[in-house]
């Protein structure tokens, strides 16, 4: 396979063996452009997991490695939560091997690593890329390292350890962790299956779109409601829905509608002082866990991608996430918080934009309820 790193700020080449993380210039790694032969007709029928999308994936047709490692990731199920508005769905992407969207990123990325020889990893994380990666790379036969900030679920750093990583737990904010692990990379510790900075594992995550297209047989939804940190999922569906696009196969983009949290919305923010980068902020708090993230790294790609669809990026407001999180287990749906808000903030938005009701919308439900407190 030919593909390359691509550094997004000078746009320098690097081959993907290399085992640096970012460009020497500091900006981050894209995928550069490879073959996708994507049809409905090349879809393997008969693999079930994500890797039935392989022609759209950046594998050669004679490498197998994945197969030892995926674990029927994907191929969630899309339901609406009631039955009297077939318009509003879900899609229930918790149900995974370690009960969050992270899968699809993970299986894509280790799966990648282990083809270039990779024998160690090094990941931090708020708690489920943490428990994605330590599940994948241990199944890989990969040593794990995992940093996790110390306010991380306890339930969720049991099942790192539980798969046989590390589990390092930083004290201070989110960043101070990502600054230990960097840390750990540069000083030469392992190689760096990082969900912020290396573009493969958005090569799993934007499987969400060619799902979706196969699921809703090519219909797929106008509007794509999506929490947003650090957009891994943002990223990923927009770069799917994109190929899906220019490959003829839809005749229009879906809007993304982008939710931050109350406490810690730097992207929200920037997107409506109409800037094109994001500046950090201080996280407030917030129960949404799994967006607080107050520096972005990929923050002007994530305004890019939800300009582009003329999109929205919006506000869950705190008070209501433990309403909406009762609401949705009334549906038979149990999520953890983050995944709450990303529905109260739908909602919020549905009052001051009546007319949405009648396009077709569609959720994911990105963390179980009972990986949380
Ligand atoms: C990781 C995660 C998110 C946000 O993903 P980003 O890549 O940070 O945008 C949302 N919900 C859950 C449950 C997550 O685990
Ligand atoms: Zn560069």
């Amino acid at each position: 396979m030919s593909v390359k790193y691509v550094c997004a700020e000078c746009g320098k080449e690097y081959d993907i063996t290399t085992r640096v993380f970012r460009c020497e210039c500091g900006g981050l790694f894209d995928l550069g452009r490879f073959d996708i032969s994507f049809s409905e007709k090349n879809i393997l029928r008969h693999e079930w997991s994500l890797f039935r999308y392989l022609k759209a994936l950046p594998f050669d047709d004679d490498v197998d490695v994945w197969k030892g490692i995926t674990m029927g990731e994907g191929l969630t199920p899309i339901v609406p939560i009631e039955i009297a508005n077939p318009n509003l769905l879900v899609k229930v992407d918790y149900m995974m091997p370690t009960l969050s969207f992270k899968d699809r990123g993970a299986a894509v990325l280790i799966s990648k690593a282990k083809e270039m020889g990779v024998t160690k990893v090094i990941q931090d994380s708020s708690g489920n890329g943490g428990n994605s990666i330590a599940a994948y790379a241990r199944r890989a036969g990969m040593e794990c390292d995992i940093y996790v900030p110390e306010d991380t679920s306890e339930k969720k750093i049991k099942q790192i350890s539980a798969h046989g990583a590390k589990v390092h737990i930083v004290k201070g904010t989110r960043e101070d962790t990502a600054e230990e692990a960097l840390k750990a990379v540069e000083a030469g510790k392992g190689f760096y299956a990082s969900h912020v900075y290396n573009p493969f594992f958005y090569q799993g995550t934007k499987t969400y779109a060619y799902e979706v297209y196969e699921q809703l047989n090519g219909d797929i939804p106008e509007v794509l409601v999506i929490p947003v940190g650090n957009g891994t999922l943002l990223l990923g569906a927009y770069y799917g829905f994109n190929e899906l696009f220019e490959l003829g196969l839809i005749d229009k983009m879906p809007r993304i509608i982008a939710v931050q949290a109350e406490g810690c919305a730097p992207i929200f923010k920037a997107f409506k002082e109409g800037k094109n980068s994001v500046e950090e902020v201080t996280n407030l708090g917030t129960m949404a866990e799994g967006i607080a993230i107050a520096a972005p790294k990929r923050g002007k790609q994530i305004l890019e991608a939800v300009r582009a669809t003329k999109g929205e990026i919006i506000i869950a407001p705190e008070d209501k996430i433990t309403e909406a999180r009762k609401y949705l287990a009334q549906k038979g749906l149990y999520v953890e918080p983050t995944t709450a808000a990303t529905y109260a903030g739908f909602l919020a938005y549905c009052k001051e934009n009546k007319e949405l009701v009648q396009e077709k919308i569609l959720i994911p439900l990105c963390g179980a309820g009972l990986k949380s407190h």
